[in-house]
């Protein structure tokens, strides 16, 4: 059977190692005579499932002492709404949040917010069509903001932020929200220029359902009265994200996930293995006029590469003759058509140089 390579946006690939073991471990989990799926989430078995993947995650991404790490439900999309009925009680109301609005992704998030506060759209890219991240210098942002909410890695645009804005100064202290769905643990982060980082965990940690929140300890406590319990961030650190029932298999195979990141060597060998892939590929990309990337240079996303054939009735011919190769999901969002590679923490550079070969191929006998 051809060699296949999963190029899909979420939920996407894992590690086969990951894989493998939770295959053998299904029936019977460490001589439990369970299944990690039959397990009560207040169980010695589970809590020490639960309790090393927070223990792991917190080291991969150096998450500081005064921060939880929160395991919910709801996705990014739910935490779009329970990021403002967490944190704009803290404020006079009607509060104001300030949002990026760097593609798809930030855009939704901004219009959910507005049903629970005044949104001040401090920058936008929407005029290039979402292919730069507009500069710090240029954000108009309000001097009494609940927060600042950023898309770190924008999964449609394919775009990406190289640096950690500093907002503090201009905005009476507002922290930081950012939405790093798409990247998390795909490179170095510094956590305490954040006061909340959240992240569905298709991408690079595990399978759909778990979403997992990095919130500072002063930020928790002030969730407005219609935030419902179960997503009041107070409630939820106190019963160490067990005040319902966690997505109790998914954090299982996160924390698998964690485990095998830190014997690649944590994020840190991870950043530089997801720099020399986006290279191979974006090099490639730069070298050739029959397909087109339309990001900026140093706004491009190292996790999902989006490209057009310049000619595009060969679309539908280029996915087959990929699906052909084991090339599997590299057919763009359907809100912006052509191509997407997503090589997230998963994807070995193997795959990428096999996406480039055939690139190279289908060029050469369609150029
Ligand atoms: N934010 C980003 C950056 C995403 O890529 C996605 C999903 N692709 C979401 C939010 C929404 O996540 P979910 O579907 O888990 O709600």
């Amino acid at each position: 059977m051809t060699h296949i390579y999963n190029f899909s946006a979420g939920p996407a690939v894992l590690p086969k190692e990951v894989l493998k073991q939770a295959a053998e471990e299904m029936l019977d989990w460490h001589g439990s005579g369970m299944s990690v799926m039959e397990m009560s989430h207040r169980g010695k078995e589970f809590i020490s499932i639960y309790e090393a993947a927070e223990r792991d995650f917190r080291e991969l991404l150096g998450v500081p002492a005064n921060y939880k790490i929160l395991f919910l439900q709801g996705g990014g999309l739910g935490e779009n709404a329970i990021v403002p009925m967490n944190l704009v009680g803290r404020m006079a109301q009607p509060a104001t949040v300030d949002f990026i609005q760097t593609g798809s992704w930030s855009t939704k998030s901004l219009k959910e917010a507005r049903k629970y506060c005044d949104v001040n759209i401090a920058a936008s890219s929407e005029n290039v069509r979402f292919t730069q991240i507009p500069p710090r210098e240029a954000w108009k942002l309000s001097k009494n903001a609940a927060y600042v909410h950023i898309c770190t890695n924008e999964t449609i645009d394919g775009v990406e932020f190289q640096f950690t804005p500093d907002v503090a100064a201009d905005t009476g202290n507002a922290p930081l929200v950012a939405d790093m769905s798409s990247h998390i643990l795909s490179r170095m982060v510094d956590v305490s220029k954040y006061g909340v980082i959240f992240a569905g965990a298709q991408k690079n940690i595990g399978p759909a359902g778990v979403t997992i929140v990095v919130v500072r300890e002063d930020l928790i406590g002030q969730a407005l009265p219609i935030c419902p319990s179960a997503f009041d961030w107070k409630l939820v650190a106190e019963n160490n994200s067990m005040y319902n029932t966690p997505p109790t298999y998914g954090i299982y195979i996160a924390g698998l996930v964690f485990k095998w990141l830190k014997k690649q060597g944590g994020v840190e060998e991870m950043e530089k293995r997801n720099i020399a892939k986006a290279e191979l590929l974006y090099t490639y990309l730069d070298s050739t006029g029959f397909y087109l990337n339309k990001v900026a240079r140093d706004c491009r996303s190292r996790m999902n590469i989006p490209f057009y054939l310049k000619d595009e009735s060969l679309n539908d011919t280029f996915l087959a003759g990929a699906k052909e190769r084991g090339l599997l999901q590299l057919k763009g969002h359907k809100s912006v058509g052509g191509m997407r590679a997503s090589i997230y923490n998963a994807m070995p550079i193997e795959g990428v140089q096999v996406l480039v070969d055939y690139m190279k191929d289908f060029e050469k006998k369609h150029g």
